[in-house]
């Protein structure tokens, strides 16, 4: 069989691509899983679309952030952001906490393309299944932070964050709010979520950079610590059980240098286009396989070469996953000690966590950038 485009990986950025791909061409979307998006790798949060206007004011188009209703959970309003020292900043924030998987299998399956399911590809100049390499004009590379055809390829990779996270009954917490804390004990190197899906259920984890860890310590006692001891937390879960758990890796650093090769185009988790301070890829990965598949489309027809997708998922999003990677880069220096932790967010008050979480630099933000070396020495 020749196909025009393979989507190699049907995650959030092959869905998206699939979904944006005209009918009357050949497409097969491949993924090892047999049940899309499941398990459920991830915190599942989205900003809202007022949220996204704010994120991405460079994207032409936001339309792509009207979730439908049946794809989301819960809808809440604030951010409570915890320090080592016990000290909260809220900041209100818009998120929707969807349920991904159900998103990336409807969205997937209604495209109208084919799907090959549970079935794990290498590839070799092409994407080989069975041993067997697929013909096709263009290969979307949508296969994550591991990607294979990445590896292949002999592209260099990029700094990976473990992360661990447990599905929990009988949160007692508020479901307005989505909590992010942070301290060495419990999330080196990262922060820790509790997001409420509803209903008392919530998806609870850790992110985990064994460079920012006491020495012996690993990312399951952090979790559990946080579930089981950490004050703040574990007052709200101390009635929750385990539904499930899951580990996998969240790319945290700057976007690829080049996403297209020739005829491979990557999209998603796979060039590390994420937001790294927040660690979020969901939207990035939306936009992502959206403005690839508009792409390959006036590519197939002729009217241009896949290089333009450099020009264009740029144009929407890299100012801010750069802002981010800056705020992520000051979040390493600060983060080997919780004591500099807390003397630095004496510094930050409610407003500028609120331009933080939105990936803004306040001119604050950059003066303690550039004073960063001698304020280690202080802090
Ligand atoms: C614990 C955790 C929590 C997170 N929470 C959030 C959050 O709340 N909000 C947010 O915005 N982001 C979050 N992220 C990041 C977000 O999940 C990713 O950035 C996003 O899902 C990337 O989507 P993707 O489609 O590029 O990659 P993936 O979702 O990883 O999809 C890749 C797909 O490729 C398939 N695949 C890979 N290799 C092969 C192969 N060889 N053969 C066949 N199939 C293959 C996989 O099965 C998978 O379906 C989180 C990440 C983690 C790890």
């Amino acid at each position: 069989m020749e196909y025009d485009v393979v989507v190699a990986g049907v995650g959030v950025a092959g869905a998206f691509t699939l979904m944006h791909l005209p009918k009357d061409i050949r497409v097969a979307g491949i993924d090892r899983r047999k049940e899309l998006g499941y398990p459920v790798e991830c915190g599942e949060i989205v900003p809202s679309k007022k949220e996204m206007e704010v994120l991405l004011p460079d994207l032409d188009d936001h339309s792509i952030f009207e979730i439908p209703e049946r794809f989301t959970v819960n809808r809440t309003r604030r951010f409570v952001f915890v320090l080592p020292s016990g000290r909260e900043i809220e900041v209100d924030f818009e998120m929707l906490v969807l349920n991904r998987d159900e998103m990336i299998q409807s969205i997937a399956g209604d495209s109208g393309h084919e799907l090959v399911l549970g079935a794990r590809f290498d590839y070799d100049n092409g994407v080989v299944v069975d041993g067997k390499r697929l013909s096709s004009r263009v290969v979307v590379a949508s296969d994550g932070a591991n990607s294979v055809i990445r590896r292949r390829m002999g592209i260099p990779g990029f700094e990976i964050s473990p992360a661990k996270q447990y599905v929990m009954e009988g949160f007692e917490g508020d479901e307005d709010a989505i909590y992010m804390y942070v301290g060495r004990r419990i999330s080196a190197g990262g922060y820790a979520w509790i997001i409420p899906k509803g209903n008392g259920i919530a998806n609870v984890g850790v992110g985990f950079r064994h460079e920012f860890a006491e020495k012996g310590d690993n990312i399951h006692n952090a979790l559990d610590r946080f579930v089981r001891e950490w004050p703040h937390s574990s007052e709200m879960l101390k009635r929750a059980k385990i539904r499930s758990k899951i580990g996998a890796v969240v790319p945290v650093d700057k976007p690829l240098g080049k996403t297209v090769f020739g005829n491979v185009i990557f999209v998603g988790d796979s060039a590390s286009m994420v937001i790294s301070h927040v660690g979020a890829g969901i939207p990035t990965s939306m936009v992502a396989g959206k403005i690839a598949a508009g792409v390959i489309a006036d590519h197939l027809r002729g009217n241009c070469a896949l290089e333009r997708y450099e020009v264009l998922w740029r144009k929407a999003m890299l100012k801010a996953m750069e802002n981010g990677y800056v705020i992520k880069k000051m979040w390493d220096e600060m983060a080997v000690r919780d004591e500099r932790v807390i003397r630095y967010f004496k510094l930050v008050t409610k407003k500028d966590m609120a331009a933080i979480l939105r990936a803004g630099l306040p001119l604050k933000v950059k003066m303690a950038r550039a004073f960063m070396p001698v304020l280690n020495l202080i802090f």
